[in-house]
């Protein structure tokens, strides 16, 4: 399933950023993504639950 333009807050200067995911059967994925404002690498966890919605979870380099 692909979602695209997935709403995420970067933790660095708070500014929204939009990813495109694609989910293969997993529930949850990993990725690393550049902020497009401050260009600092932020860590993006991707869920998806039963009903198909997806959750984000945003870290930054330190992991808050
Ligand atoms: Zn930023």
């Amino acid at each position: 399933m692909n979602y695209d333009n997935v709403e995420i807050f970067c933790p660095y200067c708070g500014e929204k950023n939009y990813i495109d995911a694609e989910m293969s059967g997993n529930t949850a994925q990993h990725l690393i993504c550049d902020c497009e404002v401050c260009c600092r690498p932020m860590e993006i966890l991707l869920k998806v639950n039963s009903e198909g919605i997806i959750f984000t979870e945003v870290k930054n380099e330190e992991g808050f």
